[in-house]
């Protein structure tokens, strides 16, 4: 199954080319075969999961390892698995279905996601035929659980400063030794994905079985949220691997650990577009029932913004990760190599929409599970409801899978990167841009700017032209210093990823314009692109202003005025009647 037949797009690209019509794959395309593995994990979910949710918070272990075997058995913990290893192998697009749908309950996501996108991902893509053979069944039935060990007390960001250490035998085997932290399924997982320096110098992966005897699991955390899910230390003292348990190469520990983050952060993005589905029907169905001054909460206008502005920024969110899966499916399928390979190659072409989708998707998460609490208003504080425990699970979101600031400057940092080896022309279109706009005439018209949303996607336009003008004024100013200017950096990721957002939330409502549910699409799209091109402003003029001042700041406000030409839509209507659709319909309305 594949999402389109279209030639493959490079990551990125989106930044420099106005797409035509269809290029973004969209939520509304899934066919019949995605919507029966939503349904079959919806169900999964609905039977088994949420009735579990209360003995889970209790950390039985037991119900976690059968709620996984269950999930095994109907397939979706083999979704990305050729079938020669227990799987179903189904395309990009529908793993991301079972992730959304399965993070309704955090926790439960948390142990799943360790499982598919940290144990069976590494081996899957880096993996001799033999370790998949060996691991890869009892993996996809739920038989064996598994965890990834790669942070520690002193390095967790700088995950390449592990101290943990495999010694080489005589033999070719290894004894590895080191303590690991936070691990997720840490306290009951069979096996580890284990990450250490080959005499002490040579960061590497490793298959590591509980059963090798040295590997002991320490005390469960104490955390602020994610109560259901298992996060221990876990211990390798003096541990003896095999040689055939070494995964990829001595010395190349980077690129499984690296590649294996690239999908879970899209996973992530997956996961939060799920929770904040969710949680606005929560917000949706209480502010219908709770009244004050005689009348439900629901009709007034600040509960109204607030449910809203849930459902347009949850809309790009979900259009953006739809999007980004398309974009990999079709890279694969453009692909001769053989499939775990096109994998690779997909998720590293496609690593700053990755980070894009991490980082809007665990934001847009808090924002939505915050103003659900505020929704529930003093019943949001309490643990009679579980909008206070979906506030505290997701906070966890902006730290794992890279923090948000360490995905922040990857986003500009891989751009810049492929600008300056040629993969991107992002510095001849900036020189472009600056010449036209100090020119006399008026910039050229903006792309797309015919048909639905035309003014939306005239400001999309503008946004690539501003984000063009920051990065290009920030490389000429700061040149291979930009790598250490991080504020400015943080300021050209939030660029990119608004621009990203805001053309996928438009390029969805365009597709759909003709069809019944058009208009509501069109309101969604309308208030994320007003507010975005409001963060736009906002942002590039912090940016110029940091790298130049008189005259030359003169220039470049000037060119950004030129350039960033959005007259505001009304978004007070258009969030009204996202709300009161949502709350019509008790849910979120735009649910695939
Ligand atoms: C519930 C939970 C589950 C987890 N599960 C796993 C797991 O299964 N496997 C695993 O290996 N790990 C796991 N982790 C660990 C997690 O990946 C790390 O906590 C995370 O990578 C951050 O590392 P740190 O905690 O050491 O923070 P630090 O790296 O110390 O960061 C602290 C702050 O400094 C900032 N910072 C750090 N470096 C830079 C820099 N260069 N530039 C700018 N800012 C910087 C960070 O963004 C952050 O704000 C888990 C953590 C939690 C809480």
């Amino acid at each position: 199954m594949t999402t389109s037949t279209s030639t493959a797009a490079r990551g990125g690209d989106w930044l420099l080319e106005a797409p035509g019509a269809g290029a973004a794959f969209t939520p509304e395309e899934l066919t019949e075969e995605h919507r029966l593995v939503g349904r079959t994990t919806d169900e999964f979910f609905d039977g088994q999961v949420a009735p579990a949710i209360e003995r889970l918070e209790q950390k039985d272990w037991d119900l976690a390892r059968a709620l996984m075997r269950r999930a095994g058995e109907l397939g979706l913990l083999g979704v990305s698995v050729p079938e020669v290893y227990g799987g179903v192998e189904l395309d990009k697009v529908a793993s991301l279905i079972v992730s959304e749908r399965i993070a309704r309950s955090a926790s439960f996501g948390a142990a799943f996601g360790a499982q598919a996108n940290l144990c069976i991902l590494p081996i899957l893509m880096f993996g001799t035929d033999e370790q998949k053979r060996r691991y890869l069944p009892g993996l996809v039935s739920g038989e064996t659980i598994g965890a990834y060990a790669l942070s520690e007390a002193g390095s967790g960001s700088d995950a390449l400063g592990a101290r943990a250490r495999a010694v080489r035998q005589a033999d070719g085997s290894f004894r590895l030794t080191g303590e690991k932290m936070w691990i997720t399924n840490g306290g009951f997982a069979d096996l580890f994905v284990v990450f250490a320096k080959v005499d002490g110098e040579q960061f590497s992966a490793f298959l590591v079985e509980r059963a090798f005897g040295g590997v002991t699991s320490g005390k469960e955390e104490h955390k602020m949220g994610l109560h259901g899910s298992s996060t221990t230390p876990l211990v390798l003292q003096d541990v003896p691997v095999p040689a055939e348990g070494l995964l990829g190469e001595i010395g190349r520990g980077h690129k499984v650990a690296f590649n294996v983050l690239n999908f879970g952060r899209l996973k992530l993005g997956a996961m939060s577009t799920g929770g904040a589905k969710a949680a606005i029907g929560e917000a949706a169905r209480y502010a219908a029932q709770r009244r004050q001054f005689g009348q439900p909460i629901a009709s007034f206008g600040a509960i109204r913004h607030k449910l809203g502005e849930m459902t347009a920024r949850t809309y790009a969110l979900e259009a953006l990760m739809y999007r980004t899966a398309g974009l990999i499916d079709r890279h694969m399928a453009a692909s001769d190599a053989p499939r775990h390979l096109a994998l690779l190659a997909a998720l590293e072409e496609f690593a700053v929409e990755a980070s894009i989708a991490k980082v809007a998707g665990s934001e847009t998460l808090d924002f939505v599970l915050d103003e659900n609490v505020q929704v529930h208003g003093g019943n949001g504080f309490v643990r009679d409801y579980p909008a206070e425990r979906h506030y505290r699970d997701a906070r966890v979101n902006r730290i794992f899978e890279g923090t948000n600031e360490i995905n922040r400057l990857l986003i500009p940092g891989m751009l810049v990167k492929r600008a300056l080896k040629g993969d991107l022309a992002l510095i001849p279109a900036a020189r472009r841009l600056l010449d036209e706009v100090m020119t006399a005439a008026p910039p050229a018209p903006a792309g797309h700017a015919d048909g639905p949303l035309a003014a939306e996607a005239a400001a999309v336009a503008a946004f690539k032209k501003v984000a063009l003008l920051a990065f290009g004024a920030a490389m000429q100013h700061f040149g291979a210093r930009l790598q250490d200017e991080q504020e400015t950096l943080l300021w050209l990721a939030d660029l990119a990823i608004d621009t990203y957002a805001a053309e996928s939330a438009m390029l969805r409502a365009q597709a759909v314009a003709a069809l019944p549910a058009g208009p509501l699409h069109a309101d969604a799209a309308r208030t994320v692109v007003s507010d975005a091109a409001l963060r736009v402003e906002m942002t590039a003029r912090q940016v110029l202003a940091a790298m130049s001042e008189g005259d030359t700041l003169r220039t470049h406000l000037a060119a950004l005025r030129r350039v960033l030409k959005v007259t505001p839509a009304d978004t007070v209507a258009a969030r009204r009647r996202l709300a009161d659709a949502t709350v019509q319909r008790g849910a979120y309305i735009f649910a695939s």
